[in-house]
């Protein structure tokens, strides 16, 4: 099993690798110029020319791109290459609105497939192994791109899509896969029907690790994950806009890295968009330096995290991001606190008594709004005495107060209560809107 994938970037010194970046940005605004009718108006009008750009912290000086765009520009008025050179086509799960379509060149296939080639070699994954693509096949770019950096490191896939949760357990068992590729809410649900058919994944599988995300999750959950099924927990970030899922941590669990030879990322704070220093938390905002169909530049993607430039234990020097606390627009505003569902997670996480399923329901009453957290409890749990459960559900209240100073109505529910999901799970419920 090799170390890196490609150890000469992979470990490339830092200062080459921003000189590597500095040529590829400058071809890459030269490139939608002449290529994109979208970026040669959003360019003129913002007075900025290709030959401004002749050094990295002149990235500052571009426009955003935003996903508004995307929309506005529906479906491909952003695309540098004709239908042509354009080899598939995904489009987003429309999540937070109405969905946009992305496209690929055969290129883009093989840069995309490269990253997630990188990452799975960095979580020792690799020829040897048997991996479960348990993300969804067809428009989302999930199955898809794992399943081709999958046959990229010789692994063997197992294209299962998600769902039919029994059946991904024979085949976990018969094929023996090593690996499993989904949501975490996803193998939440797969492991609570293991355990119903009677088997364990630790003692009736040979799976080692997870490669979870798609939607935010905790360390928190990482860690009952791990200890319940014995396997490990690694992250994987992206979105349909810069390709899909095309970065994972390594075997060290510190954070995501992202290859600095195919995308530049700043943390912008969000409100002014001035760009912070590494370590602090703010938006990510991604330039895309060599994709073909759809390259992106100083794309908001949204997502709340912290840039980590130093390189890691792995040996790698590419920056890293830090766990995705969420999009701004997952944030809940519950009488004037803002909320992120993965708070209320890691909260959760750390009672014992609580299981893994949680949602958030958001009403308003009259003028006020009211926030309900609704948890699973253990079976055990649930058939203790009433008064047992209320005093629970004081400790739980207790501990969402003391760490996110919220006031909300705790209510324990039995197992099974909360619906399971096959893929992102929706944490939260805004009555609000509705
Ligand atoms: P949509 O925007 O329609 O949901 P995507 O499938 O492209 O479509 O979703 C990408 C989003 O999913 C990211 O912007 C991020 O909010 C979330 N996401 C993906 N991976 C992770 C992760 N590992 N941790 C937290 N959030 C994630
Ligand atoms: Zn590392």
């Amino acid at each position: 099993m090799p170390e890196y994938w490609d150890p000469l970037i992979e470990r490339m010194p830092v200062e080459e690798l921003k000189k590597v970046q500095e040529d590829k940005l400058k071809q890459l605004v030269r490139y939608v110029y002449d290529h994109s009718p979208f970026y040669r108006k959003q360019f003129d009008e913002a007075g900025i020319s290709p030959d401004d750009i002749q050094s990295l912290a002149d990235v500052k000086k571009l426009p955003f791109t935003v996903k508004q765009d995307l929309r506005d520009t529906y479906p491909t008025g952003m695309f540098c290459v004709p239908q042509k050179q354009v080899v598939r086509y995904h489009a987003s799960s429309g999540t937070t609105g109405k969905p946009t379509v992305v496209g690929y060149t055969e290129n883009d296939v093989k840069e995309w497939s490269t990253s997630l080639a990188r990452g799975l070699t960095s979580i020792g994954v690799g020829r040897e192994d048997v991996i479960q693509v348990g993300y969804g096949y067809g428009l989302f770019t999930g199955g898809l791109g794992l399943h081709y950096g999958t046959e990229m490191v010789g692994a063997s896939a197992i294209p299962t899509s998600s769902g039919n949760t029994e059946r991904q357990i024979e085949l976990m068992q018969d094929l023996g896969s090593t690996a499993i590729a989904c949501t975490p809410s996803y193998f939440l649900h797969i492991n609570e029907v293991t355990k119903k058919m009677g088997i364990s994944i630790a003692n009736d599988t040979k799976l080692k690790c997870g490669i979870f995300g798609a939607e935010p999750w905790s360390e928190e959950m990482r860690r009952r994950i791990e200890e319940q099924t014995g396997i490990k927990a690694y992250d994987i970030f992206g979105t349909s806009e810069i390709s899909g899922p095309l970065f994972t941590e390594c075997t060290y669990q510190d954070g995501i890295h992202i290859w600095a030879d195919q995308f530049l990322i700043e943390v912008i704070d969000p409100m002014t968009g001035e760009p912070l220093p590494d370590g602090e938390r703010g938006e990510l905002v991604v330039t895309t330096l060599v994709k073909e169909a759809l390259p992106l530049i100083r794309y908001r993607i949204g997502d709340l995290t912290v840039i980590k430039s130093e390189p890691c234990k792995c040996g790698r020097t590419h920056p890293r991001i830090m766990r995705i606390l969420g999009r701004t627009d997952d944030m809940i505003i519950v009488r004037g606190i803002n909320v992120f569902p993965g708070q209320v997670e890691a909260v959760l996480m750390g009672i014992p008594e609580v299981a893994e399923h949680y949602q958030l329901i958001v009403e308003r009453e009259g003028e006020l709004d009211r926030l309900t957290v609704q948890v699973e409890v253990t079976e055990n749990v649930f058939s203790d005495k009433i008064s047992d459960l209320m005093k629970l559900e004081k400790k739980v209240g207790k501990a969402l107060h003391t760490v996110l100073n919220i006031t909300g109505k705790v209510e324990l529910v039995e197992p099974g209560t909360i619906p399971r999901s096959m893929g992102k799970a929706q944490r939260v419920i805004d009555k609000r809107n509705m």
